[in-house]
């Protein structure tokens, strides 16, 4: 049973994927920056004698192909970048690049792919199809090393029917792993707005136009687009977390400057929501005498996660894990560049569990104390790959 050799090959090759993640961990590298990352899986990949070829700049993709008949073509994708954040955690594998950490696990998600590629390479005569492994590049800055990857025709030749990526979840305990259906994570927009009025002595309002009053109206107002103007049935967020009007208590400040956020589930709505929210905002400011200048910086689109293949892969990994170890997501208004894939090609998203509370691992990712319970990484390439043999449909 193909099953059974997954699960040994992945217990045997534990201390090998543990030692790669603790490499990358310690060599931890910026988006668009991950030259010694790309070098190190090549070499790897080179190792397990599987042909590959560079794609946007450090990105990698490598094709291997079942020894059985079959023209089916899964693709599993692994980001390899990390982010500027500080490690905080005094561990043996600690960033050695201060200020860069791997704080989002991709260093997991890369060694697992690596591993997933090292246990299919010695099942290769045992299913049919072909498997493309993506290591892309820059998930966590725009524009996406996804959507930079699909341009330069990741999806192609040969085309995939299904693209499978995981992520690391620290909300999950180890051993589990989480799916959904349809819709899962948002669109994400940035905001830059500049309120201009008149500045000025405190005490003679009657003088000035005061952008700090504008935007308290702008800022309120807009709430209306989520609460009025969105459909209830689908999520919408809109946040301001910056927020600057550097006057004194006797001093009215010539503008306030803002930044904040949308997100959505819906591209249709989204679009509409970009010019129902400048045009709200800026008739506010004309109408109180100011004026606004406000810019919108497309993000990554909403990710989907496709019905059919969503149900079989869920299958499949209770197959694998057991039916107790998959549970089931919520909606997760973070965005995802993976989005950008699930927006072209039939995708599935999963979380991999990655908490242990009895250690201490328990924080956040995007937190300089974020890390992994290693013990997570046998479950994550033994289920990949089984995940891709099923369904390549062996
Ligand atoms: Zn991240
Ligand atoms: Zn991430």
């Amino acid at each position: 049973m193909i099953k059974e050799k997954i699960q040994q090959i992945a217990k045997d090759i534990f201390d090998d994927v543990v030692a790669n993640r603790r490499h990358l961990h310690s060599h931890p590298e910026l988006s668009f920056h991950e030259v010694e990352t790309s070098v190190f899986v090549a070499n790897k990949l080179e190792e397990l004698g599987l042909e590959y070829h560079k794609m946007a700049d450090t990105g990698l993709v490598a094709l291997l192909k079942g020894d059985k008949p079959s023209d089916q073509v899964v693709a599993l994708r692994a980001d390899m970048d990390a982010l500027p954040i500080l490690e905080a955690n005094d561990v043996p594998y600690k960033s050695q690049n201060p200020g860069v950490m791997h704080a989002c696990g991709h260093d997991v998600h890369t060694s697992s792919l690596l591993g997933v590629a090292k246990i299919l390479t010695d099942l290769k005569g045992e299913f049919g199809g072909t498997v493309k492994f993506i290591f892309q590049p820059a998930e966590e800055k725009l524009p996406g090393g996804a959507s930079l990857m699909i341009q330069e025709g990741v999806l192609e030749n040969p085309k995939p029917q299904a693209v499978i990526g995981q992520h690391v979840m620290p909300f999950i305990d180890a051993g589990k792993v989480g799916f959904r259906a349809g819709k899962y994570m948002a669109s994400t927009d940035e905001l830059y707005v500049t309120v201009r009025g008149r500045g000025g002595h405190g005490a003679q309002p009657q003088q000035n136009v005061d952008p700090v009053v504008i935007t308290a109206h702008i800022i309120t107002a807009l709430q209306t687009i989520v609460s009025r103007s969105a459909d209830p049935k689908s999520p919408s967020v809109l946040s301001f977390g910056k927020v600057i009007a550097n006057g004194a208590t006797n001093v009215i400040p010539n503008e306030v400057y803002l930044e904040g956020t949308f997100r959505t589930m819906d591209e249709k709505w989204r679009s509409e929501a970009h010019i129902k929210i400048k045009k709200m905002a800026e008739g506010i400011a004309e109408s109180m005498g100011g004026s606004c200048e406000f810019n919108i910086i497309r993000g990554y689109p909403f990710l989907i996660n496709e019905e059919k293949l969503t149900a079989s892969t869920r299958g499949h990994a209770e197959d694998y894990l057991g039916k107790e170890n998959v549970l089931d997501l919520d909606i997760w208004m973070a965005a995802e560049d993976f989005a950008y894939y699930s927006q072209v090609a039939d995708s599935c998203f999963y979380r991999l569990g990655t908490r242990n509370e009895s250690r201490g691992i328990t924080s956040s990712v995007h937190t300089p104390t974020f890390d992994v319970e290693e013990s997570a990484l046998e479950q994550s390439v033994g289920l990949m790959a089984y995940l891709a043999v099923k369904q390549l449909g062996n």
